[in-house]
């Protein structure tokens, strides 16, 4: 269809866009003339529990990282509507400027505690956390060491700062070191970036070995813990919880409120000296940004008070992780790198059969994601699955039985 025109001098020309454009048209029409639903920016309404509202009907919610609920949480939502009443919907300026809501440190002392290390930063999102201390931590002359499959976010941080980007085989110690016998010795500075828990496959990084390579190298160490705090661990708290690691195994710990959190936003933990640059002179990061708004600090915190003191809840969500592993493996589906975390891929290896697994699995009342490329490489296409502790093992086997039966017949 022709396109309207709102930009002059050709800057929506650009074949990237151009191609863009005509690609998801088509998917539209597509859908629309196969009659079936479009699953890209499907509405839903209500909260997005293990039960969501969509298409007019209940649905089997595997779609969304509420790992533990607690977005749809009553006293969670409680805290942010306190928050809202005490100190409006938005603070309406940068903190460094306008002062600051006691929220702002409340929240950072407690992630600091969690992590051991001296102080954090709260940010209004995990993407720009990433993309922002990325970008101010190295520069042109530096070298980012990256894991294969680091999140969108951290490759924009590395483009953000013109440093020179490597890749090393994925969660593979000796590939890391043969990356850095190569390309160390040409920088001064270095940092490797990993992902904790891996969001597009659920394996789990091999920290500690991978610590070990870095430091040898004389390398910083950089971990995106978005899909691993709440999650990993005895108590929720992450990696760190996990490997029984000591603060300062990490230089700078990532993390955000959109997962487990049942918030949205980011965080930086680190040393003293890490963060306070950071509240100084990182743009994005908490400099020339508005800072998050006060309900999702104070949800944020509230989650962290449940997390803290529903120690069953952590276990619940993993036993139901293992147990929804087991299961899928147990119906011959395909699962990759999975370990039995909250992450279940399934792979399908194939575009279309994603998407039509997708919106067939939609029309039978099962919402999972259908993931392909550029988020995955091509021929890796997979359906995906977030585990909550707010599954019943009969919405797991419910939903795992009919995925078996829809890419059985396909
Ligand atoms: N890191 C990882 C590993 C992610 O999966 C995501 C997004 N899902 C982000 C960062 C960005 O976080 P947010 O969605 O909170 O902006």
């Amino acid at each position: 269809p022709p396109r309207s025109r709102t930009v002059g001098s050709g800057l929506l020309d650009h074949p990237d866009i151009v191609s863009t454009v005509a690609q998801f048209d088509g998917v539209d029409a597509m859908f629309a003339s196969l009659g079936v639903p479009n699953p890209l920016y499907l509405e839903h309404e209500g909260t997005s529990g293990a039960v969501i509202r969509q298409l007019d009907r209940d649905m089997l919610n595997f779609g969304c990282f509420n790992y533990l609920g607690l977005s749809n949480d009553a006293r969670v939502a409680d805290a942010a509507k306190a928050a809202i009443d005490e100190y409006g919907t938005s603070v309406s300026a940068s903190r460094i400027v306008s002062g600051q809501i006691p929220l702002y440190a409340r929240f950072e002392s407690r992630i600091a505690e969690i992590y051991d290390v001296d102080d954090a930063v709260v940010t209004t999102s995990g993407y720009l956390t990433n993309a922002a201390a990325v970008g101010y931590l190295l520069g042109r002359g530096d070298l980012a060491v990256c894991d294969a499959l680091v999140h969108s976010s951290i490759v924009s941080g590395t483009e953000w700062a013109g440093c020179r980007r490597v890749t090393f085989r994925h969660n593979d110690p000796a590939a890391l070191e043969a990356i850095l016998k190569m390309s160390r010795a040409g920088f001064t500075r270095a940092m490797v970036i990993l992902e904790s828990h891996y969001s597009m496959d659920g394996d789990v990084a091999l920290l500690p070995q991978l610590v070990a390579v870095a430091r040898k190298y004389d390398c910083a160490v950089m971990i995106d813990e978005a899909h691993s705090f709440g999650v990993l661990g005895e108590r929720g708290h992450g990696i760190r919880d996990l490997y029984g690691l000591s603060g300062d195994a990490v230089d700078v710990w990532m993390g955000t409120m959109s997962k487990a959190l049942g918030s949205v936003g980011g965080f930086i933990a680190g040393s003293r000296e890490l963060v306070r640059a950071f509240k100084y002179s990182a743009p994005g990061l908490s400099m020339f940004a508005t800072a998050p708004a006060p309900a999702s600090i104070a949800a944020a915190l509230a989650s962290i008070d449940i997390i803290d003191a529903e120690p069953d809840r952590i276990a619940r969500l993993q036993s139901r992780a293992q147990y929804a592993f087991a299961k899928a493996q147990a119906l011959g589906l395909s699962t990759g790198l999975a370990e039995g975390t909250p992450i279940l891929p399934i792979i399908v290896s194939d575009t279309q059969k994603a998407v039509i697994a997708q919106v067939t699995l939609l029309e039978a009342g099962v919402n999972v994601n259908a993931i392909t490329y550029p988020s995955v490489p091509l021929g890796e296409e997979r359906l995906r699955l977030f585990i909550s502790s707010e599954h019943t093992i009969e919405q797991i086997d419910t939903a795992l039985i009919e995925i078996a039966s829809v890419l059985d017949k396909l």
